[in-house]
């Protein structure tokens, strides 16, 4: 064991040891190996019946009907597949989506690419708090609207997204509703009926599950169409094909059973760990909420340490792992689009750390960063005088 301190859960979790229980027996000889396509042989029907088992357990969470979810690779997969294919296959319907300036560069990339093929994408700037309103949604509306993609819960400040209330309106106005919901799963409740959601991504690795795998999923009463991304032996209804991933499906849906049982346990007991965080922090002059806990997972806390470089905080805090606000390029540091895009003032974005926690963050851990925090502030803040 290393000493350091994990508190970049948004980043990605561990796998949960009893999700890498399950997966250990979907890989060798002795455990159920096969292909679930093989129809002739027992062996490809039982690794069927386990693929078969995780869908029920994902469509669960979601309160969806397992014939509605499409595995694919991660949840960069399923927001490419839902934004593409939805736009592609309802071309002839209208050609104009409307997303935000703040979703993962997973939507907004595939946007940008929606752009270039001839698509028109209209980008509503959320408010301070993170989060977009049903009326700017309303007024971004047109008769040509085919698709709004708004996330359910921001990677970088936590913002919720009332997604009832904006699924509604894009109805109201002919149009589908797809969240991004990665950042979501075992945070807030996610029920695809109550909530309106025609299309819903899915990501193993931010609930306790293993990397690599997630899931879209696709209504079908009203019936969503996607034309596939991926061609080849036609699986998963022709949405997706390629041998399906048996070891980390099943993993998957473990982590989403655990979700389901454990989530709302696993966010009260983080409610107070932000919250001692905060706490030891108050008397600490010059520290900013990028993050409105208000109306935020508790999970995900961004803040801003004024006067203070992101970047250096980051290296003094060397035995805990966080992120900052800001991104690498090869020429220079630049804020982070999410912070500059709910208007925080450019030296305050370079000056913020984003703390995430999760289903292993211990009250130690949290002393522990506010010790190394203490520490690094006084030092870097005495240099700069
Ligand atoms: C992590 C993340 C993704 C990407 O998920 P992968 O499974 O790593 O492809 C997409 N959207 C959000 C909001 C995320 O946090």
């Amino acid at each position: 064991m290393n000493a350091s301190v994990y508190l970049d859960y948004a980043a990605t979790t561990p796998v949960d040891p009893r999700v890498a229980e399950v997966m250990s027996r979907h890989l060798t000889q002795e455990g159920i190996f096969a292909n679930p396509a093989s129809r002739s042989h027992m062996l490809g029907w039982q690794a069927e019946q386990v693929v078969e088992m995780a869908r029920r357990q994902v469509a669960e969470l979601i309160g969806a009907d397992p014939r509605e979810i499409v595995w694919t690779s991660g949840a960069t997969e399923a927001d490419n597949l839902a934004l593409i294919g939805f736009m592609r296959a309802n071309r002839a319907r209208g050609r104009h989506l409307v997303t935000s300036i703040i979703e993962h560069k997973a939507v907004v990339d595939t946007a940008r690419a929606l752009e270039a093929e001839g698509f028109d994408v209209t980008w509503l700037t959320p408010g301070r708090d993170g989060r977009v309103t049903p009326d700017q949604l309303r007024e971004a509306m047109r008769r040509d609207t085919v698709l709004v993609s708004l996330m359910a819960v921001n990677n970088e400040l936590g913002s919720i997204h009332d997604l009832a209330a904006l699924a509604e309106i894009a109805h109201q106005g002919g149009a589908a509703f797809h969240t991004d919901a990665a950042q979501a799963v075992g945070r807030t409740p996610l029920a695809v009926g109550t909530l309106g959601i025609d299309l819903m991504s899915l990501s193993g690795h931010k609930a306790y599950g293993p990397k690599g795998i997630g899931a879209l999923y696709v209504r079908r009463s009203p019936d969503i169409r996607v034309e596939a991304l991926i061609h080849g032996g036609g699986h998963e209804r022709g949405m997706r094909s390629g041998t399906l991933a048996t070891h980390q499906i099943a993993g998957m849906g473990e982590a989403f059973a655990l979700a389901a049982a454990e989530g709302e346990a696993d966010q009260r007991r983080i409610v107070a760990l932000r919250d001692r965080l905060l706490a030891g922090l108050a008397d600490h002059p010059g520290v900013h909420r990028n993050t409105d806990t208000d109306v935020a997972v508790p999970n995900i806390l961004n803040l801003a340490f004024e006067g203070v470089d992101g970047e250096s905080l980051l290296m003094a805090l060397r035995d805990v792992a966080l992120s900052t606000g800001s991104a690498c390029n090869s020429a220079s540091v630049e804020p982070s689009y999410v912070l500059k895009g709910i208007g925080v003032p450019r030296a305050l974005a370079l000056s913020s750390l984003r703390f995430s926690f999760g289903r292993f963050t211990t009250p130690a851990d949290i002393d522990h960063a506010l010790n190394a925090l203490r520490h690094a502030l006084d030092g870097l803040r005495r240099r700069a005088i």
